[in-house]
Parts: C-alpha cells; sequence; structure tokens
C-alpha cells in the first residue's frame, strides 16, 4: 500500500517531543472500515477536520488540566465561544450573555443569532443567584466569563451554575483570565469551560487557538460534530506550540501573576490612577469572589486614569519602553492597550465611561516595568496641561 505509515524503525523511535501529525486524508484497511468510519466519532480518525493524533495529544492534556473528561479544540478563542453556542442554541431559544463578555460572542449573539431567532439577553455580569429571575422556559444557555474582558467584573459562578441546574439551563464560562490552574470551571458546576489558547497556554504571542472543555459525554459528541460540520479544524504544528506552552504554563502562571500583583499594587497608590480594576487587590469589588474561588493571580488588568485629553494618553502611550503596544494577553511579553470612552459607555450595563487601559504582564524584569510606568504616567500628567 502506498501510504505514509511508519516502518518499525520508525516505530521504534520514541521522543519526548510529541508527533506532529498532519492529515486530510486518513486510509482504511478496508471496505467495511471506510464505510463504518463515521461510528469512529467522537474521539477517532476518519478525516483530517475531526483532528489527528497530535490534536488529540492536546485536547486530552487541556481536559486534565480542567478536572474535566473531555475537550475539544478550535482554531481560536473566538472560534470556541461561538461553536459552543452554535452546538446547543437555535432559533427559539433565549441565550443570557453577560454584559462583560468577550466582544465578539456578543456581536455574534446580537448580529448573527438575534437574526437567526435566538432570543439574546444581556445580563449585569455581578447578578450572581439574581439571574434566577431571568430565566424562561426557553433559556437554553448562560454565557459567562470572569473577571470581565477590559472592565474586569467578578461573577458568583456556583451561585450561577446551581441555579441553572435546578432550571435545566447549561453554562459555559469563559475561563482565560485564571487559565485552568487558577479556576476550576468544571468543578464549580460549568457544563462547558472555554480557554483562549491563544493567551496563558500558548504563552508566547505566536499562535491562535481555543478549547472547550466538560465532562458530558452527550455534550462531547454534539461539539465534536459542531466543531467538524463548521470546518473548525485546528493545525497540528499549532497544536504543538500549545502543547509546547503546557510545560511551561504553571511556571509562567505563577511568575507572571506575582509580577502582575506587584506591578498593580504599585499603580493603585500612584496619583495620576483613579481607580484600578484587578480583583486580587483587596479594593476590587469582585475581590471577596476571587478571594473564595481563585488560586492564581493573572496577568491581566485594567485601570482607569485621572480624567485626562486624548494627547494625554497618547503620551502615555508612546512614552512606553518595555511594554509595546498591542491587543492580545497573556504571553512573555509585556503589552499594553487602550479601550476609548464610548466603547465602555456604550455598552450595556456599563462598569465606567472613561476610557481604559489594559496591561497584560510578561516575565519581565518588574522594576523595570514599574519604571516604565511611572516614567509613561509621568509623560500623561505633564500632558494634562498642553502648553
Ligand atoms: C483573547 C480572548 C478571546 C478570543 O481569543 P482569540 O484566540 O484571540 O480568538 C476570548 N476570550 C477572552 C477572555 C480573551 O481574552
Amino acid at each position: 500500500m502506498s501510504t505514509n505509515t511508519p516502518t518499525s524503525q520508525q516505530e521504534a523511535f520514541a521522543s519526548l517531543s510529541p508527533a506532529v501529525m498532519r492529515a486530510s486524508t486518513v486510509v482504511f484497511d478496508n471496505f467495511e472500515d471506510f464505510v463504518q468510519r463515521k461510528q469512529r466519532q467522537p474521539d477517532g480518525f476518519s478525516y483530517g477536520v475531526t483532528g489527528t493524533p497530535t490534536a488529540r495529544l492536546l485536547e486530552q492534556k487541556v481536559a486534565q488540566l480542567e478536572n474535566g473528561r473531555h475537550c475539544v479544540i478550535a482554531p481560536s478563542g473566538a472560534a470556541a465561544l461561538m461553536t459552543t453556542v452554535m452546538g446547543f442554541v437555535r432559533g427559539g431559544d433565549h441565550l443570557l450573555v453577560s454584559a462583560a463578555c468577550y466582544g465578539a460572542l456578543k456581536s455574534f449573539a446580537e448580529k448573527w443569532l438575534a437574526r437567526m431567532g435566538v432570543e439574546v439577553e444581556l445580563y449585569r455580569p455581578d447578578m450572581g443567584a439574581d439571574i434566577e429571575a431571568l430565566i424562561k422556559d426557553n433559556t437554553r444557555m448562560i454565557c459567562m466569563e470572569a473577571p470581565g474582558t477590559v472592565t474586569m467584573e467578578m461573577q458568583d459562578i456556583p451561585a450561577i451554575t446551581a441555579v441553572a441546574r435546578q432550571r435545566g439551563v447549561l453554562t459555559m464560562l469563559d475561563n482565560t483570565w485564571a487559565s485552568p490552574l487558577g479556576f476550576a470551571g468544571l468543578d464549580h458546576g460549568v457544563d462547558f469551560s472555554i480557554q483562549a489558547a491563544t493567551k496563558f497556554l500558548g504563552g508566547h504571542s505566536d499562535v491562535l487557538m481555543g478549547c472547550i472543555s466538560m465532562n458530558d459525554h452527550a455534550h462531547y459528541d454534539i461539539l465534536r460534530e459542531t466543531q467538524s460540520i463548521l470546518g473548525q479544524q485546528v493545525s497540528p504544528e499549532d497544536c504543538f506550540l500549545v502543547l509546547r506552552g503546557l510545560e511551561t504554563l504553571k511556571l509562567r502562571v505563577a511568575a507572571q501573576g506575582s509580577a502582575t500583583l506587584q506591578v498593580a499594587r504599585h499603580l493603585a497608590q500612584h496619583p495620576m490612577v483613579e481607580r484600578m480594576m484587578y480583583p486580587p487587590l483587596e479594593s476590587d469589588p469582585g475581590h471577596a469572589l476571587w478571594k473564595r474561588d481563585y488560586r492564581t493571580h493573572g496577568c491581566l488588568f485594567s485601570m482607569i486614569l485621572k480624567p485626562g485629553p486624548e494627547q494625554a494618553f497618547n503620551s502615555f502611550f508612546d512614552s512606553l519602553q518595555h511594554f509595546v503596544i498591542g491587543a492580545s494577553w497573556g504571553g512573555v511579553h509585556s503589552l499594553a492597550a487602550y479601550y476609548p470612552a464610548a466603547l465602555q459607555a456604550n455598552r450595556a450595563f456599563p462598569a465606567t465611561d472613561q476610557p481604559v487601559v489594559r496591561l497584560s504582564i510578561g516575565l519581565e524584569d518588574s522594576t523595570l516595568l514599574i519604571a516604565d510606568l511611572d516614567r509613561a504616567l509621568a509623560a500623561y500628567a505633564q500632558a494634562q496641561t498642553p502648553g
């Protein structure tokens, strides 16, 4: 047979490094195997779109980290969120989405799902068990994210999942900020724990990926089918990068977390900083929930500066020497991003009407990062009174 299966010599080769196995076509020993190939799902291999051994290895490792039985990977964090919703939500269903959820998920719900007959409702991220009042007979799923994107609102996840289970409503949690090491979503009753592996899991700002972890086998079956029907295949090279990232995840989360706490504490007492948005700080409204449920400090926080003209923000960002200006987060290089006031003010249940500065802390020397921010804040202060 003219296939590229390993020779016995290759089979005897054992490497510590996972093999990168590529496939569109998977070949079959005989006619019967080919005819029955769909029965190999959700775990087996029948065509490249449902995954390769490299993808399965990564799925197993992520499921283990999330303390779950199953995982389905997707080509980005955004794809993981949309695939989860698409797997279970249909026209006529009611969908509850936290107002602090990732922007693309809210846009997908409001611009696509709502036009396909789904009743979409955004809820206050801090409502906890009170969410019961919003649950209807046709409520299918609650989409949570904690802390919320950009504005960092905490949610009482165990309280929400308890209500949801009682009422037969599915729950999904975007657990990217905490990583699986920081919060055990599935142990707290969440049906689907989502990671943008682009962030902490990959860890080096060079790959996009998403992961959906769960315990229920029937859910896994549905999501494998959804992933494959939507054509959400993940390259084995990208799987390799995330597998490699996982090797240092614990060290990076610990080192970046303690540096982040140090930088945040410094900024919290800086005269040009009006408000910190970072649950590990005692002053944060979500601190008690963070302390009760979370085990790590994350590497991402937001802050609101003393009000100033746009020109002052220009000075702040252009003074940075160690922070790089850019979107995304969770890699080993520190990043700074800016979210204009209008974006926040126009949100449902806005957390602020001021511009937000968001910082991701990497593995650089934290004293250099603090000096960099002090310099940028001095430039910001100076630009308050132009001329
Ligand atoms: C970045 C991010 C996403 C999207 O991940 P991509 O891989 O960039 O699509 C989703 N949720 C959160 C909380 C994120 O930070």
